[in-house]
This record gives structure tokens, sequence and C-alpha cells, in this order.
């Protein structure tokens, strides 16, 4: 479990479609002609006709800015949430899917070129997808129909964790895998050691709420999920009452499992989740599970120590071992088997799976085209190799990237500046925070060594062998990192990825190539729309390092207290107007939001926004120019700014999504993101001439950095 922070919440990711400007297969040609190219999708640009002049900007500003936008971009069938960034999405998707299809087709090709094309040609033959039926998972099902005690199930854990995706790594609530996760983490106290860590998991559904949530949208859902386990179960060959024994089953041991996780407030902060032990102190908590088995078959290096995120939970995994038999065990492990691979089954799997998993839980009505899951899957699992080097070639200059590191030094300076001017930090603190600040490392658009996938076997004719292998690869290396030093060089995202991070334990900020690009960065505009909006995100992420979590972490990654006690006092009530402010009732939805758990994103929001501004003026000031002076388009610089922010946060999201981000996930909605931010500005304020008593403007605002 990592405190990493992102720019953009998962979902996006999560719910991956096409849209209607998705450029048009032309179908006919499509398995012959080796010259083929997909053509790429128009990107959204900012430009100043996209406000809605009818409105006041001192009202809404939100709406002011993307209402014609929202109108004129409904969410496609396909998509659970559109945005300004989605065509940019669909746009790094088809660079992905030209680069792959030329690999299927090369003759003559080097071992990394068959790697990609085996891949692509095995996930797009839905032919041979659709008659293996669920052939591909039965020795595994096999496997787990002959455990004959409880001493037999670590193999199948480790089986079902190596060949999952991500079940090293935790997210926002739990490590999804099944019974639990295990994988490297960086110790807290010491953040050049590489130690093992234990997390919480199991749970299918995206987080506990939904399991324990008595509102009547979550009980609902509980009832569809039981009904979709079913299913499942009965694709797999269950008789329809055994079928649902076992649904029941599942979904009462999931709930426990949800009753005893740590829920997602408690879980950001480190302190909490930094429970170092031994592997005896460990083992204590749940010794019914042949620990020593699991790590010897996960190939675990020996640890100096193991961090358990949430003891509790394993307590609990105790008494489940205890008293749930042996096949309820069975049905437990099967249902993950099939739910971890029903993506790429044959068509009655994926679309039982698309039934509850995207179209439930997300709103997405229809299932998005099968190249675009083929991408994501071949980005998830090749992505830091020669498919991200395709991506880099064909979309990322090196001239855009001197450009994102001149604008990233920027807002650093911006930052730096910044922390001395603050009244309420005293000069000691002042110094410490800079020093942090002159640690972050930048990582801009792809790594500098790209990863060996030598070692991984991609076969033509088996999608899920080649996602198994694949993981298998990624855990593999992911456990082999544990007792190792820590390799601030790596990259979490993939150069296409559209999204950015920071790390607090390596102080590191890091911006995929795959962000840089517009509407988000964008060459042939000025610099009051890039530092609105890429500007603002590059400020986001450097504040990160000093938000209520990450501040607790110091220049070298260490959780270690280096405030001056009064300092860290007033920290805690400026944060505190944050908070209060962004708990609020979303009346359509039937919930309140948690200003507690997206603290962090929004003291990051509104220092961004800070930071970018800082270093746009510093701009202005060297070329002895003005951001208040209007422009022949009627404008102000500074007013195109904050246009060009809210801009590149404009998107129609299904309330299917809303829920998710609301109770789940630890940014506000975008809407919010924009106004609350732009509320709390005194430099909005004059902007756009508002004053106190409009919307717009807030009557304790709200300001940390
Ligand atoms: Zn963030």
């Amino acid at each position: 479990m990592r405190c990493i922070r992102f720019v953009l919440p998962l979902v996006a990711l999560l719910a991956i479609g096409a849209s209607a400007q998705t450029p048009s297969t032309p179908s006919k040609t499509q398995n012959k002609d080796s010259d083929l190219v997909w053509p790429l999708p128009k990107l959204d640009h900012f430009d100043v006709n996209v406000v809605d002049q009818k409105l006041d900007p001192c009202d809404d500003f939100y709406r002011f800015v993307c209402s014609k936008w929202m109108a004129a971009n409904p969410i496609p069938a396909d998509e659970a949430y559109w945005s300004t960034w989605s065509n940019l999405q669909i746009y790094n998707e088809t660079i992905l899917r030209n680069a792959m299809q030329e690999a299927s087709r090369a003759k003559g090709r080097d071992a990394v070129h068959q790697k990609i094309g085996d891949y692509w040609a095995a996930c797009m033959n839905v032919e041979e997808v659709n008659k293996q039926g669920y052939k591909p998972i039965q020795p595994m099902l096999d496997q787990i129909a002959a455990i004959k005690s409880m001493a037999d199930v670590p193999a199948v854990v480790v089986a079902l964790h190596k060949a999952d995706p991500g079940s090293y790594t935790g997210d926002d609530n739990e490590t999804v895998a099944a019974m639990f996760g295990y994988g490297p983490t960086i110790d807290f106290k010491d953040a050049s050691l590489m130690v093992g860590g234990f997390d919480q998991g199991g749970m299918a559904l995206p987080s506990r709420d939904y399991y324990l949530s008595d509102e009547a949208k979550m009980v609902a859902i509980r009832k569809q999920y039981v009904e979709h386990v079913q299913k499942m179960m009965e694709l797999i060959g269950e008789k329809p009452e055994q079928a649902k024994a076992d649904a029941e089953t599942v979904m009462r041991m999931e709930t426990a499992m949800a009753k005893a996780a740590m829920d997602n407030v408690r879980r950001r902060d480190p302190e909490n989740i930094n429970n170092p032990m031994s592997l005896e102190q460990f083992i204590a908590l749940a010794p019914s599970f042949d620990w020593k088995t699991y790590l010897k078959l996960v190939d675990s290096p020996t640890p100096h120590h193991y961090i358990v995120s949430s003891p509790d939970y394993f307590r609990a995994l105790e008494q489940m071992l205890k008293t749930e038999s042996l096949d309820n065990w069975k049905a437990y492990l099967r249902w993950w088997e099939v739910h971890e691979n029903a993506r790429y089954l044959s068509d009655p799997f994926v679309n039982a799976d698309f039934e509850f998993n995207a179209k439930t839980l997300f709103g997405q009505q229809e299932l998005e085209p099968r190249w675009r899951r083929c991408v994501h899957w071949a980005n998830r699992d090749l992505g830091y190799g020669p498919l991200g080097q395709a991506y880099v070639e064909k979309a990322f200059p090196p001239a855009s990237k001197a450009t994102t590191e001149n604008l990233v030094n920027a807002i650093e300076a911006a930052m730096g500046q910044d922390i001395h001017t603050l009244d309420w930090m005293s000069p000691a603190t002042q110094t410490k925070a800079e020093e942090k600040l002159h640690a972050v490392y930048d990582k801009i658009g792809y790594p500098d060594k790209w990863r060996d996938y030598s070692t991984v076997k991609v076969v033509p004719g088996n999608i899920v062998e080649n996602v198994a292998e694949a993981s298998g690869f990624e855990s593999h290396r992911q456990i082999s990192k544990i007792a190792k030093p820590v390799d601030r060089e790596e990259w979490g995202m993939t150069p296409p990825t559209i999204n950015a991070y920071y790390d607090p334990q390596m102080n590191t900020i890091n911006f995929p190539a795959g962000i840089l690009q517009p509407p988000l960065f964008d060459s042939a505009k000025p610099d009051e729309v890039n530092y609105g909006s890429i500007g603002l995100v590059i400020g986001h992420e450097i504040s990160h390092g000093f938000d209520d979590q990450g501040r607790k972490f110091d220049a070298k990654g260490n959780l270690q207290d280096w405030w001056n006690p009064e300092d860290a006092k007033r920290y805690d009530e400026k944060a505190a107007c944050i908070s209060k402010e962004y708990t609020h009732d979303i009346p359509e939805l039937g919930l309140k939001t948690n200003g507690q758990l997206t603290l962090g994103e929004d003291s990051a929001d509104n220092a961004g926004l800070r930071m970018a501004e800082i270093a746009l003026e510093n701009n202005f000031k060297k070329a002895d120019k003005s951001l208040d002076e209007k422009q022949s388009d009627g404008w102000t610089p500074r007013q195109k700014f904050f246009m060009a922010h809210a801009f590149s946060w404009c998107s129609n999201m299904r309330p299917e999504v809303e829920r998710f981000l609301v109770t789940s996930n630890p940014h506000s909605i975008d809407q919010y993101r924009v106004n609350f931010v732009d509320k709390n500005s005194a430099e909005f304020e004059k902007a756009f001439g508002c004053h106190k008593g409009q919307p717009m403007v807030s009557d304790e605002p709200c300001r940390v950095w």
C-alpha cells in the first residue's frame, strides 16, 4: 500500500469506452490491407468562444465555461464519463492501435515486435476467443476443485495473484485481489528500504461502502451483485441452485471483509497504515493461513520487516478461516477466477461482466469496441517497452519535453517563492519546506530506460494465457524489488497514460507524455492557456508533497515530522477550512461529499492554481506585460487563465460515476474542482469583477499555500 497521488480519478481508466467521434473502422478491408492506418480523432482545444456569454461568470463559473461544451458533447452510449480529455484518450489509443496492427503484420519482425503483434492478433481474434468458451480458465478451476484442505489454499491464491494484474499494489480502498494483496512497499520510516507489504483486499465491489451503506441505491446494487455472481457461476457450469448458494456465500464473505477493512478516510493517514511487523508477528494475526508457503511460492525475497496496512483486516480473515467451510472458500476462489478473467473470455462472459461492472456500477450503456479493450490491456501488459516507445516517437517530440521541463521549473520556482510569503509559517519550517521542494525529482514524458519484456512469452492464439503470462512477469518483477534498493527512476504509468502522479516516498513528480497533449498542453496556445491547464496539473502534483498527507513525509520520503509544532497546528486549521468547504450535499444523488476523503486532492487543486498563477505572473512581468490588459479578443490573459483551467475539467458524467467518486474516490467532482478553487481566489474575484454575496465568491475563502 503506497500513498501515490494522481490528478485524475482512476474511474476514467476503468470505464474506457469509445465515442461518436471514434475514427470509422474500414471494416471490409480490416484484415487485408497491410497499409491500413486508422485516422486520429480531432482533439479538443481551448478557445474563448467556448464560453456562454449569456451566463454570469460570478454565478457558476463552471457552467459559464462548460455549458456549451457539455450540451454539444453528450456521453456516448459506450462511455460512463466524457470530458475534454476523452478525445485525447482515443487519440492515444489509436496511436497504439496502429503500432500494434503494424506489428501484427510486419514481415521479418524482431522479438519485441512479435510480442506486440501477436498479443494484438490474439486479442482481436474474437472467433477463436468464442470457440474457446471458458476453456482457458479450466486448469485453474480444476486446481481449485482439487483443494483437499486449507493447506492447499495458499498455492491457489498464489496462482490467482500471479495471473491477475495488480495483486501487488493497493488503491484508495484496497488491493483488488482474492483474499488480500501482497507486494513491495517502501518503508515509511526509511525510504531507502523496500519491504514487503500486506494489504486488505478480497472485495470485488468498488469499495466497502458498496457492501455496508444503507442507502437505497447501494442496497439495490448489492442485490444485483448477488445475481451477477450467480450468473457467472452458472456460466462455468454450476446448476442454478448451487450457483445461487455460492453467490450468497461470496456476498457474505466479502461483506465480512468489508466490515473489517479500514475505511478510505483512515487509510489516507500514513500513520494508520504504517504497522511494521516481523513475519512471526504478522502470522500471529491470522495463523490459520500458511503464510510461509504463500511467500515461498510467490518468490518473495526476505525483507527486513513487513508492513501490514490494516491488522484488523487480517484478524477478521483469521475468524473467517476458522468458521467458513472449505467448500465456501472454494466457491469464493472460483468466483475470483471467473471474475478476474471474464472480460477476456467468450461473449457470454464479456456481456455478463459488462452488464454489472460497467452498466450497473458506472452507468455505461453499451460495451466499448473490442479494439479499445485490447489496446487498454496491451498498454497495461507491455506498455513500458516498444509500445510506449512507439507512442513517444509519434506524439511527443523533443521540443514538447523541453517546453514541459521549463514549465515545471517555472512552477517549482513559484512554489519556492510562495513558501517565503506565508505569514503563518515560521522561517525554520519555510526553510525545510524549500529543502523538500528542491529535492523533488521531476520525471517528464517517458522513462530513460525502456523495460525489457524479452522473457514474456506471447502466443498467437490465446489472450487469457498472454494476460496471465504478462501478469506473472509483472508480479515477479514487483515482488523481486523487495529487499533491494529503491529505484527512483522507475515509472508507475506508461507513456500514453493521461494522468500524472506524485509519489511522496520517492518525492517524485511524474508526467507521462500522454497528458502533455491538447487540450492540456497545446504548443499553439499562449502561456496563459497552458498555465491554466497543464500548469495547474503540474502545480497540483508538486503541492501533493505539501498536502495534509504529503506534508508528513520529509525531503527523502521518510514519514518524519519536520514541522515546527505551531506551524503544524496552523496548517491543520487552514486545511480544516478546505475540508469543511468541500463537505456538502449532492441533492440529486441523495449523498453528501466527505471533505476529509478529498482533502489532499482539494488542497492540491487550490495550491496548484496558485502556483500556476504566480509562475504566469512572473513570465508576464519579465516580458513587461500585464495579465490584466484586455486583448483583441475582448478578454484579459488572467481571465483566459481561469477559463482554460475550467475548460480542462469540462465533463459529462453518469450519476453512477458520481456515486463512485463521492463514496470511494479522493478526487472531488469536476464542477467543484473548478468552482471551489475559484471561489477561494481573490485574483479570480478581481479578474471577473465578482463581489461578496455572489456564489463565486466565498464568504470565508480557504487558503493554505
Ligand atoms: Zn492529485
